[in-house]
This record gives C-alpha cells, structure tokens and sequence, in this order.
C-alpha cells in the first residue's frame, strides 16, 4: 500500500451514495442499505471489519461479530426490536469479538470453530488488533484495553453445508468455502441476489495463509461462488466497503488460479506478523485486492 496511513482511503467512496444512520454506538459507522439491511463498519480500527444486520419478519440475523470492541447487541437493539441470531462467517478474532454479548449464534461445524468457541481468544490474540496505530477512534466508554479478550462462547447453532437460515420470509443459504480459514461460509441471499462473502473476498488485503488456510481449497470455493454469479448481483464482503460487483469474484478466482500455478512473477515477500503464527508469505496486488499466500507453496 505503500506510505501513507491505512486510513488515507477512509471514507470510501461507496459510503457517499449510502444513507447514513446516526446510533447511540459511535465507534461503529451504520449505513441503511434497505429498511431490512444495515452495513455496520468498524471504521475507527485497522481491518474495517465490517457486519450486516439483516431482518427478517420474525427475526434478524447479524453476519459477523467484528473486533468485540464496541457493544454490537445494543446497537442491534437500536435498529431492531426482533431476536438477533449473530451469524458467524468465520472465527477469525476481528469476527468472533462480539461473541460474549449475543446469546444465539451460529457457526459452521469444525474443529477450529469447536475449538474458538471451547476456548474463546486471549488478551495476546484480541490484542493484536489494538497494537501501534490500528485504532483510530476514541474507544467507547466501558472498553478496557488492557483486558481486552474473547471469552468462550456458546454456540447454539452449529451449521452445515447447504443449510438454510430463515429469518422470515428472507432466506440466508450456507454455503461451506474454505481457503481463507477451515470454518468459513458465506451466506447466499437468492432473492434479494446478495452474497456475503465473508474473507473469501473483499477490496483490500486478503489471505489464504492465516490459520486453518489452504490455498488450493481457496481456488476451489472461488470456483463454487462463481458458478452460483447468476443467483446473485452483489457482493457483500466482511471488511472495508460493502455492494461490489458481482464481476469481482471472477477476478479473485482468476488471481488465486494465476497464483497457485505458479504463472505471476511480481509479488512482494515479507514474514506474516500474528502472535504465534510466523510463516514466510508473498503478496500478489491486483487492481482491486491483494492476495496472500504462503510462500512455501511454491517450494515442491
Ligand atoms: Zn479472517
């Protein structure tokens, strides 16, 4: 990304054509995108993680738990009045960090999330989102960095794939991606034509080397989420800015297939900084994301 602060892009471009919501919640940026969906981005900290609150007649559903740092489940309460199912598309810490306040969620069926939602996060893991200069918002009152950590979290739904999560007469359809982390799915809305797609694609830096990775497991997910472009129009990604062209994830699969044989040259080669986790990566840029891979894939 070359010099410059992370937050140079902000605000994205996209968020100029949305209707902003202003909440009791200011550490999270709310923007209605139709009287039964927000996008709600957590704009003050580094990963722009960012969320969909979807509501259907007889409940709503909320796709990802962000970083933990703000409080999701009142926020929620201001926009709906249903029972929120929080909907997790992977256990990532920057999506599994509002776990502790909701009392229903769902999570797909595998030992990392068994083993995230037994074990929850520490203050090393969850802190990594706080280090040097990734939060730029003032924290919201009760917020205690020093000990900031994901508890163990019940999960009340484990889900599979090809499930279907109905919220009343809205229709999420679970689709099992792996490639980015073992447990990720994204959620397919074929009547409103909408795909979250959680970290499998989104406009900024994405990865298949963190753990529970596989990169020939990403090229296969991307394969299925490009099959399945008739049944929708936009892509609603967990991370930076929502509403991107259904086009884009012809363009990731194409990445992640040019990459994994070997066919570009033109990377940039560093070793991943995460607590615990040291592997050598290369990072391929393309116009509207990078891709991240570990670097041994190459080395057979
Ligand atoms: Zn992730």
């Amino acid at each position: 990304m070359g010099g410059g602060n992370w937050w140079d892009v902000l605000p994205r471009e996209v968020y100029s054509t949305l209707e902003r919501v202003e909440t009791g919640h200011p550490w999270y940026s709310v923007y209605r995108i139709h009287d039964w969906l927000y996008a709600i981005l957590e704009d003050g900290q580094y990963d722009e993680a960012l969320m969909y609150l979807i509501i259907g007649e007889d409940r709503a559903a909320l796709i990802d738990g962000g970083t933990g740092i703000g409080r999701l489940d009142l926020l929620v309460a201001e926009l709906t009045d249903k029972p929120c199912l929080l909907l997790l598309t992977h256990t990532h810490n920057d999506h599994v960090g509002g776990c502790r306040v909701f009392d229903e969620i769902a999570v797909f069926d595998d030992a990392m999330s068994r083993e995230s939602a037994a074990e929850g996060l520490g203050r090393e893991k969850m802190g990594e989102m706080l280090e040097g200069d990734a939060v730029i918002r003032e924290y919201p009152p009760g917020f205690d960095p020093e000990n900031f950590h994901a508890p163990p979290y019940e999960v009340t739904r484990w889900l599979g794939d090809g499930d279907v999560v109905d919220l009343g007469g809205r229709m999420l359809e679970v689709l099992h991606t792996p490639g980015h982390s073992s447990d990720h799915v994204c959620l397919l809305d074929r009547d409103a034509r909408y795909l979250y797609t959680g970290d499998i694609y989104y406009t900024g830096a994405v990865t298949s080397y963190l753990p529970g990775g596989d990169h020939e497991a990403f090229i296969e997910s991307c394969r299925r989420l490009v099959d399945l472009i008739p049944h929708y129009d936009w892509l609603m990604p967990a991370h930076n800015e929502p509403l991107v062209e259904e086009g884009q994830m012809a363009e990731m699969l194409r990445a992640a297939e040019d990459i994994g044989a070997g066919r570009l040259t033109e990377y940039t080669e560093r070793r991943s900084v995460a607590v615990n986790y040291d592997v050598l990566v290369r990072r391929f840029q393309f116009s509207r994301f990078s891709l991240s891979v570990r670097a041994d894939l190459f080395s057979e």
